[in-house]
């Protein structure tokens, strides 16, 4: 499932606006949990992260980018 599709299959699922998920500050990261539910992605919220932890500095940069658009910082 490409990053995408998964957005659209969530934003369905919760019966949600891509513009309402990104204005709660919803991204939807790469995800290696191995749940057998796993998609590869999980939605997430950019406020979760903070930006000098090492799970954020772990992102690939468009990542680390696009949550502090999110945060607005
Ligand atoms: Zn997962």
């Amino acid at each position: 499932m490409t990053r995408d599709e998964f957005i659209d299959y969530w934003t369905a699922n919760a019966g949600i606006a891509m513009e309402e998920l990104k204005l709660s500050g919803f991204i939807a990261l790469p995800c290696d949990c191995g749940g057998c539910s796993c998609k590869g992605w999980q939605m997430t919220n950019a406020i979760l992260y903070q930006l000098d932890s090492e799970a954020f500095l772990a992102l690939p940069q468009e990542y680390q980018d696009e949550i502090k658009l999110l945060e607005g910082r």
